[in-house]
């Protein structure tokens, strides 16, 4: 019996306002435990939140990228729960009327371009954060969190696999990234998701009993995680079970999955209305003027380099995974003009060096204007590729330009016919076995004698005088 997985994505991302949603307290992450709170972040009785209008601009920036319908009035909502993160007894969200709905977001997987629906987006204050220490027998609770913005992007589960669900989120950081209102790092908490996950015999409609995913923390584990309860509930299903609606704790050490809570155990939030905040209401003018300000976005960057720089989908979606990178190679190009051979070497040595180091392009040791002066000493002979592999190492680990490089160590290719000539004749007498073989029909030789030309000039002759002189001494007077 063949499966169609179902996933459906909830994504929490915090914003980079500078201060919280309801009151004037700082955002910035790692301050001492409990150094930014006030009477309102606390809770305490008697004071009123209000809404901070750059949290509304950023959740209206993504809503519009997403092509959501903006809610022209939404509320706030009190979600009642007891837990000593949240000071209030509720944390305020939104809920019946959120503020943009029915979105939409292209992912891209294997070469095909698939359309994942956004259903909602909606506002929210984060809650505080809870630290266990095993050697104590109490937990210690860090309030400086509490009240950061955060939006929820809830996906229709328009998602069939473990790398759907990667995809779609990795496009969704991107978006937020592009539209420099959320950091993205999984790790670190800014931006998370809880996955909901179902299975159904293939060829049938109706959604099967979804569990809840819990304890993603990053894009690896989101994937794992997945893949590991669709096997789960197939095993299940196939045992002749049953599956129960629960929220699961991914445990990334075990690898598998445990019971958080069943469905029995479900919180009821009690949501109502926030009577301390008026009904938001956003008018046409302000969705005009912040749709004027939103940066070029992913997909249309992608379509840009294709026709612009006539590059393949593919390195146009690499290129364009994060705005940096993207300016990265057009500053490249605004001092080289072969877009192909820069793509090649971004998304081939410069993007291998950064992963090793584990910096990202802002701190790369090689600028766009040093890759691009490699480049053209490539372009105009005065180096091989193989010679300016050599050079991009050591630019990178010294810093100096590849002109100085290639003058220090002496790497000039070697383009003059005669002293190749030299070369190539001291080769053919050194092997007279093979220059037979290549007589009589054994081509791949030729090979051979190219490997040891470039051996004897140490890399540096010209490859295709080598190729030309080689074809012209091995034919002289065959074939
Ligand atoms: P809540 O988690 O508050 O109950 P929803 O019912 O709106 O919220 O669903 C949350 C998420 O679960 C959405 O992303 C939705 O796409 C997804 N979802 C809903 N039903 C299923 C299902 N049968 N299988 C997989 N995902 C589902
Ligand atoms: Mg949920
Ligand atoms: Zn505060």
């Amino acid at each position: 019996m063949e499966f169609e997985p179902v996933i459906g994505l909830e994504v929490h991302a915090q914003l980079k306002t500078k201060s919280k949603i309801f009151c004037g307290c700082s955002t910035a992450f790692g301050a001492e435990p409990n150094t930014h709170v006030c009477p309102i972040c606390l809770g305490m009785p008697g004071v009123l939140p209000v809404l901070n209008k750059k949290v509304v601009e950023y959740a209206l920036r993504m809503a519009i990228a997403t092509h959501c319908r903006i809610a022209p009035e939404s509320r706030f909502a009190r979600k009642n729960y007891f837990y000593p993160d949240l000071p209030k007894g509720y944390q305020i969200s939104q809920y019946e009327l959120p503020i943009a709905l029915n979105g939409h977001i292209d992912i891209e997987l294997n070469g095909a371009i698939k359309r994942i629906g956004i259903t909602r987006i909606h506002m929210e204050e984060d809650a505080g954060k809870l630290l266990h220490d095993p050697d104590q027998s109490f937990s210690r609770v860090d309030l400086n969190r509490t009240g950061v913005p955060l939006i929820e992007i809830v996906s229709e589960p328009d998602l069939r696999s473990a790398e759907e669900a990667g995809a779609y989120l990795r496009k969704l950081r991107s978006f937020l990234r592009y539209l420099d209102i959320c950091d993205g790092n999984m790790e670190e908490g800014s931006f998370r998701c809880d996955a909901n996950v179902s299975i159904r015999p293939a060829g049938t409609k109706p959604f099967g009993t979804r569990t809840e995913l819990k304890n993603l923390n990053s894009f690896k584990h989101v994937e794992k995680a997945i893949a590991y309860e669709i096997n789960r509930q197939k095993d299940v299903v196939l045992d002749g079970g049953e599956i129960f609606q629960e929220t699961l704790l991914w445990n990334p050490d075990r690898g598998l999955t445990t019971t958080m809570r069943s469905k029995e155990d479900a919180h009821d939030y009690r949501y109502f209305p926030d009577p301390d905040l008026l009904p938001l209401t956003v008018d046409d003018n302000w969705i005009q003027q912040i749709t004027q300000t939103l940066p070029e976005l992913p997909d249309a960057k992608q379509e840009r380099f294709m026709a612009a720089y006539g590059l393949p989908a593919y390195d146009a979606c690499v290129l364009t995974t994060s705005r940096e990178l993207a300016d990265y190679f057009e500053t490249c190009l605004e001092n080289y003009s072969n877009s192909k051979q820069a793509a090649n070497w971004i998304m081939g040595s410069l993007l291998a060096l950064l992963n090793t180091e584990g910096k990202d392009i802002q701190q790369s040791p090689i600028s766009p204007q040093a890759l691009a002066a490699l480049l053209k000493l490539i372009d105009s002979n005065i180096i091989s590729g193989k010679i300016a592999k050599i050079v991009f190492d050591e630019m990178a680990e010294t810093g100096k330009p590849p002109e100085i490089i290639v003058q220090e160590k002496g790497l000039v290719q070697v383009t003059d016919t005669s002293e190749i000539e030299k070369v190539v004749l001291k080769v053919l007498a050194q092997s007279p076995k093979e220059v037979l073989d290549y007589r009589n029909g054994k081509e791949k030789v030729f090979g051979f004698f190219v490997g040891q030309v470039m051996r004897e000039t140490k890399g540096k002759a010209n490859p295709q005088r080598v190729n030309e002189i080689l074809k012209i001494q091995l034919g002289a007077g065959q074939k």
